[in-house]
């Protein structure tokens, strides 16, 4: 059916987009504002019919891909997407279309590595890309947001879901996020929503959702500065977690949602509450009912309600009764229709199904895919074992995923047994190696496995854990492989051949023992559907590991559960200021290995650290150039990331002992060198003092270069 225009002028595409919106919202009932200010959780063509019909529905999650009849997460959305979107146009009185949202988080039908795998690579470009790739396939199945991407700075390594943020660093968060959401909103219609504000990275292992040990000048220091990023980045919406900061839940939190995202930033985007956020009030214990959860959540600024049904009961009768005020509730409609007009929503053919071949996981999709999985692994230890050559001889593969491609997915991916996943790691290493040299065994059965690898004469043992080991309510008390496998390991290596072990993990786990019995050690995360030929592609020389680590691994010490690697200064624990460079150190020393730490395929050296001068003037904007050579020391081309931290002597509170400012990458032959310059104003060395304002210090301070945080050359300049 083709919308008529008649009586519905929001649909003519020659009047102004503002004054589009603003006369829809005008035709709007009240009931019907609290509609477009509901999104349905599992939304269903069948099962939400009446209330789609009846205007009590303005936007849908779609999450849940698995279908009957096998075709795939896709073919299930696009259907329900288009049944949806028929029954709002048709069915509804002002035939408004629905915002449909849904995970897609690292990528839909061709699957990236998951964003800590897809951080380790330092590299926005290629983020943007995958985003890009992503938006496009889930566009076509009728999706117009995303719920990514998380740019929580996850500061507890055992928690669930550190796999979905870009790890603990606020820059390379920032830089990260802001790629994401560049890549996602890449054709000006699907949207990215930053998540989660603010805060929630900061949760302890075991309490996914609870209060958060936080003061206003850590969020503002730390974990406010990547959704910064990513307002900058133009992201249009935000969503809030589920967790209270100093005893506020986020969806009531009228000071950091209302006053400073939306009033003090200008973020003009859609605040999403997470799934039944506004909900949990009540169980929070702040609020008494559902209509006075919904009454505190709108004050705050949560524009949209997911799942928890508190809006759309319950507005129209606060609006009424005046205990919420009639502007506070068309800000938030008038919010959600933009949104709806910048995705073409409110156009005469919004929500008319698109074409999903569009969508289909194109050729190119998949080679980036490969390409960006094997960007994303790091190399952690080679004792020249990799990459594999030609005449290695017979090798055995084994460990619970080399068979498995579904487990090297990841996280928020289509269900199991559904498309995604390309060829096994043992089938790609078979198409290099041919028949006679590869025996596989399934590395649960470790007699088989030491029986073969004593036949074999090198062994390549993928471990680490399946990603149902991680994620939301899945936090885990230690930092160790699970069961069995340091065994198998161990045993592997008693065997007296070459043992390369291959990590996937969507957390950054104990590796020392595995560091000190194997001759080479590469830590993959989840690669996703290319994992097989990118993981082959990286053992046997195609591609280089060129990832680089986005935390510290830890160095775990028994000890208890909680605050192990909670961040400090160093300095706190009596460590001196010129103790050896270790950017988060935990409570009892320095990481087993640091921010920025990744090996690969050649060598290099950084030499002679020069400043060009030593003065740096607090205003004005004069810059600092600090420049260092760049030689590749090895015997094949490489890539190389030269990373700038900075060190604040003193300032007005605790400052951490090493901090991220910028980094370059650089792409060298076997022997070739090249100079490194970074420019530096005063300004990267801002920070929110205890009065809350942004201040640059006079002062002596300190430039570090190297190829990561524990290792590099350094150099003091005065501000002044
Ligand atoms: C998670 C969000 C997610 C939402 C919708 C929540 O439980 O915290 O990150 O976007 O569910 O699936």
């Amino acid at each position: 059916m083709t919308t008529t225009l008649a009586g519905r002028d929001w649909l003519e595409l020659t009047r102004p987009a503002a004054e589009r919106v603003e006369r829809l919202l005008a035709a709007l009932t009240l009931e019907e504002k609290a509609g477009q200010l509901h999104l349905a959780g599992d939304l269903d063509a069948d099962t939400s019919r009446a209330e789609i019909a009846a205007g009590r529905v303005g936007a849908g999650i779609l999450s849940d891909g698995a279908h009957p009849d096998g075709t795939g997460r896709g073919s299930s959305l696009a259907r329900t997407a288009a049944a949806c979107q028929q029954v709002a146009r048709e069915e509804s009185r002002l035939g408004v279309p629905l915002l449909l949202g849904s995970d897609v988080v690292h990528g839909l039908r061709t699957t990236f590595p998951i964003p800590l795998g897809l951080a380790s690579t330092w590299d926005p470009e290629l983020v943007a890309a995958c985003a890009a790739s992503a938006a496009a396939e889930a566009g076509a199945e009728g999706l117009h947001l995303t719920f990514a991407p998380m740019v929580d700075l996850a500061s507890e390594h055992r928690w669930g879901r550190i796999g979905e943020t870009a790890g603990d660093e606020p820059l390379l968060a920032s830089r990260m996020g802001a790629a994401a959401v560049a890549g996602f909103q890449r054709g000006g219609r699907f949207a990215a929503a930053a998540k989660h504000f603010c805060g929630y990275g900061l949760v302890q292992a075991e309490r996914d959702h609870e209060t958060l040990p936080v003061g206003p000048g850590a969020l503002h220091n730390l974990h406010l500065r990547p959704f910064r990023a990513a307002h900058e980045a133009g992201v249009t919406a935000v969503m809030v977690g589920f967790h209270d900061v100093d005893g506020v839940p986020m969806h009531a939190h009228r000071s950091l949602v209302r006053d400073l995202l939306k009033d003090g930033w200008g973020f003009a985007g859609v605040v999403v509450s997470d799934w039944d956020g506004i909900g949990q009030l009540v169980h929070q214990g702040v609020a008494v009912d559902l209509r006075d959860a919904a009454r505190q959540a709108i004050l705050a600024g949560i524009d949209l309600d997911m799942a928890s049904g508190a809006y759309r009961a319950h507005l129209p009768e606060l609006v009424s009764s005046g205990a919420v005020d009639l502007a506070l509730l068309d800000d938030a409609v008038r919010r959600v229709l933009r949104l709806k007009l910048r995705a073409g929503l409110l156009d005469p053919q919004g929500g008319s199904p698109p074409d999903p071949a569009a969508g289909a996981a194109t050729p190119e999709a998949t080679a980036l895919a490969r390409r960006v999985a094997a960007s994303s692994t790091v190399l952690l230890k080679n004792s020249g074992v990799l990459p594999l050559h030609g005449n290695v001889g017979s090798v055995h593969l084994c460990g619970p995923f080399v068979e498995d491609a579904q487990a090297l997915l990841g996280a928020w991916v289509p269900q199991p047994g559904q498309a995604g996943a390309g060829p096994t790691l043992a089938d790609a290493a078979a198409e290099r190696l041919g028949t006679g040299t590869l025996v596989v065994s399934d590395g649960r059965f470790s007699d088989l496995a030491v029986r073969r690898a004593e036949t074999a004469d090198l062994t390549v043992a993928v471990v680490g854990e399946h990603p149902s080991r991680s994620g939301e309510d899945r936090c885990l008390p230690t930092a160790d492989l699970p069961v069995g496998q340091l065994e198998l390991l161990q045993a592997l290596a008693a065997v007296g051949k070459p043992v390369v072990v291959v990590v996937v993990t969507a957390r950054p786990l104990d590796l020392r023992p595995v560091l000190r019995l194997a001759d080479a050690v590469l830590l993959a995360w989840h690669p996703g559907g290319q994992a097989g030929p990118a993981l082959a592609d990286v053992l046997f020389g195609a591609s280089a590991p060129t990832g680089r680590l986005p935390v510290n691994l830890p160095r775990m010490e028994p000890q208890g559960a909680s605050g192990t690697f909670e961040r400090t200064t160093g300095r706190r624990m009596g460590r001196s200021r010129d103790a050896k460079f270790g950017h988060y150190l935990n409570a009892l020393g320095s990481p087993e290995l640091s921010l920025g730490f990744g090996l690969t395929y050649t060598t290099f050296v950084h030499s002679g650290l020069e400043l060009s001068r030593d003065v740096l003037p607090i205003r004005g904007g004069g810059a600092v150039r600090a420049t260092v050579e760049v030689a590749n020391t090895g015997a094949r081309a490489g890539r190389e990331v030269v990373q700038l931290y900075l060190r604040d002597l003193v300032a007005d509170v605790v400052r951490p002992l090493l901090e991220l400012c910028d980094w370059q990458a650089v792409e060298l032959g076997p022997g070739e060198s090249t100079k490194v310059t970074f420019r530096v104003t005063a300004d990267a060395f801002a920070y929110w003092d205890r009065d809350l304002r942004r201040r640059v210090d006079p002062g002596e301070v300190e430039l570090v270069v190297g190829p990561n945080a524990a290792r590099g050359s350094s150099a003091r300049l005065v501000i002044a």
